[in-house]
């Protein structure tokens, strides 16, 4: 899957639309509590200046209902600057009557941060209006926006669509290289490793990933529905009834393929201190927390042998010590692991990050959904609408 990127254009000059993901986690007082979103589309920002573009910077934060302050991009624009060390123009309105006049006074290789883009209804219902009307500002359409380009909305899909090159960023590029390893020819044997509360929100994920895979192992709550499939006794352990049937067929099909917990963590119930055991069998009143030492032993081994990997979701209640003990344990050996590995999903992304061996994953994807949908092979219109080489 070959798109224009950013190497293709003949930047000088150019007025540039940058779709960036600059959806920054805020703490209680609402100020930025982390920039490793920001940080990751530096090397795009920095080429843009470097080719003496006029940037203009697009992105959402947070989920305003309407213009609520604490949702505000200027903020964001400060640390940019930091990061850049140049001045950040902040535009607070989007509208083409309002932008007009700061972009056509923009020099080459300056900055604007526009304001949140949901701040417009127009964004979320991909208006086609106002994206004419916005797009008529700019050469050029760059998207570097990893985490949303899984949704049809106006500045990833709708505004791209107007330009006759629309083209990626080296963030999404590299994510659909390194996620496209993982569905053509992948090195055998490639193991996925899938956890998580449920299967429902996976089913389309497992089934495009099953017959690539010699293996997958499967630990969180998602193992106590297929070991349920199984007939195997769960106590009180998270089940998604929903997904029997599935489970079943899987099972059926694959049998072969797929790694179940054979010993578990458990406890009475789900609380900091509360007492757990590790067992083979789940009792009536217990309930699976994490997986049990055989059980984390097994997939290592597995692990160790694989070529290819690829991780989403947590093996156990990660929340709750020490029920992170299996992810934990399982992210040390795919970091050691002599594989090409990636790992999508916010809570995976989190247990690597807090062990800190993110340089020992080959790719950690910045986008938990996209990631899954693109593994799902299914259309992201955020790609699709990037012009192909
Ligand atoms: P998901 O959004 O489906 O990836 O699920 C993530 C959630 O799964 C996390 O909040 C974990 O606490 C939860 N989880 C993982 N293992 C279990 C388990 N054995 N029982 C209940 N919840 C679990």
């Amino acid at each position: 899957m070959l798109k224009y990127s950013i190497e293709d254009l003949d930047l000088f000059g150019k007025k540039v639309f940058l779709r960036l993901d600059l959806n920054l986690p805020l703490d209680k007082h609402g100020k930025i509590s982390d920039t490793t979103r920001l940080q990751k589309s530096l090397p795009t920002i920095k080429r843009l200046l470097e080719k003496k573009a006029k940037v203009v910077i697009f992105s959402h934060l947070g989920r305003p209902q309407n213009r609520e302050q604490k949702f505000s991009l200027r903020q964001v624009a400060l640390k940019i600057e930091d990061f850049l060390k140049q001045k950040v123009i902040f535009a607070p309105e989007i509208e083409k009557t309002k932008l007009a006049p700061i972009i056509n006074n923009l020099q080459n290789s300056e900055v604007v941060l526009a304001e949140n883009t949901r701040f417009y209804p127009q964004e979320k219902a991909n208006d086609p209006t106002f994206c004419k009307s916005l797009a008529s500002l700019f050469d050029l359409y760059i998207n570097d926006s990893f985490g949303t380009i899984h949704r049809k909305e106006a500045s990833n899909y709708g505004i791209a669509k107007c330009f006759a090159t629309p083209s990626c960023g080296f963030l999404v590029q590299t994510e659909i290289q390194n996620l496209s390893k993982l569905l053509q020819k992948p090195a055998q044997p490639f193991v996925a490793i899938l956890g998580g509360a449920k299967i429902k929100d996976k089913i389309p994920l497992i089934q495009n990933l099953i017959p690539l895979v010699d293996t997958i192992l499967i630990g969180g709550g998602m193992a106590y529905t297929f070991l349920k499939a199984r007939g195997e006794t769960i106590g009180n352990s998270i089940v998604d009834n929903s997904s029997l049937d599935f489970s079943k067929e899987l099972l059926k099909n694959y049998g072969n393929k797929i790694c179940l917990p054979s010993d578990h963590i458990v406890t009475n119930e789900l609380k900091k201190c509360s007492d757990f055991a590790n067992c083979d069998k789940i009792s009536a009143e217990k309930l699976g927390v994490d997986l049990g030492q055989k059980t984390i032993k097994k997939y290592k081994d597995t692990i160790k042998m694989a070529k290819t990997i690829f991780w989403n979701g947590p093996l156990g209640v990660t929340e709750i010590k020490p029920f992170d003990n299996a992810s934990n344990e399982i992210a040390k050996a795919v970091a050691k692991s002599n594989s090409f590995s990636v790992i999508g999903g916010g809570d995976s992304v989190l247990t690597v990050t807090k062990l800190g061996i993110q340089e020992k994953i080959s790719h950690i994807s910045t986008g938990g959904g996209a990631a899954l949908e693109f593994i799902a092979n299914k259309e992201l219109p955020g790609i699709s609408v990037l012009k192909n080489k």
